[in-house]
């Protein structure tokens, strides 16, 4: 069997969509920010896309996307998304054809990072709400194939980012804006529905 995963595909699919609604992440952390998120990470993403050599396995894969992130992301966000991937591709280790089980190892590894670096817990507004229910979706349904489990884990996110927009933020820059920050989606919640929905995609030609 090859690998059930392309995680290259995954990494340029993310990139392709980030690079499509930068404009709406930007207007989203506008409202509730410094108006940067969209443009933060299509940098860091084109810039991890580039790193990508053409024959790294699974793991490096993540491991040097992620790299790429934190050093040219900026923001908040490029440390959080850039250790989240480094995590995931540091759990795969050396495996070769990442199925269904090693994939929830990766994605609960980047959860992990994320709190571990964020210190943001459910319920602050970040994209900790869309990251932690699609990792947990993952997780149920991975009995079920990768297809099934990404596009679990997709619904999970879309469902978790717009139960930000009632929230108060704790966490980051929006959390200044004390309750004014009321009423508006997360842009780091946003941008994870993108990060699944592209992990959907190729999770579903994979199949
Ligand atoms: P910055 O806030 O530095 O301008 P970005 O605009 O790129 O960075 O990213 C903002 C997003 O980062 C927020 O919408 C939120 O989802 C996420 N974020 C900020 N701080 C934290 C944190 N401590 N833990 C988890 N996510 C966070
Ligand atoms: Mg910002």
């Amino acid at each position: 069997m090859g690998t059930l995963m392309d995680l290259r595909r995954w990494m340029e699919r993310f990139a392709e969509l980030v690079a499509a609604d930068a404009d709406r992440l930007t207007r989203l952390d506008a409202a509730i920010g410094d108006g940067d998120h969209g443009a933060n990470l299509n940098r860091g993403l084109r810039a991890a896309v580039e790193a990508l050599g053409p024959d790294l396995p699974p793991g490096k894969v993540l491991m040097t996307a992620g790299r790429a992130l934190v050093s040219k992301t900026g923001g908040a966000s490029g440390p959080l998304y850039g250790g989240a991937l480094r995590r995931a591709g540091k759990a795969l280790g050396d495996t070769a054809d990442v199925d269904a089980p090693a994939l929830g190892t990766a994605l609960q590894a980047a959860l992990d990072a994320v709190r571990e670096l964020g210190k943001a817990v459910e319920g602050d507004k970040t994209m900790v709400d869309a990251l932690a229910p699609a990792v947990e979706a993952y997780g149920a349904a991975a009995g079920d194939g990768v297809a099934t489990a990404a596009q679990a884990a997709l619904e999970a996110a879309e469902k978790g980012a717009e139960a930000t927009v009632p929230m108060q933020a704790r966490k980051g820059r929006a959390s200044y804006l004390g309750p004014r920050s009321v009423g508006h989606l997360d842009p780091g919640a946003a941008s994870t529905v993108l990060l699944f929905r592209a992990l959907a995609e190729v999770a579903g030609d994979a199949a």
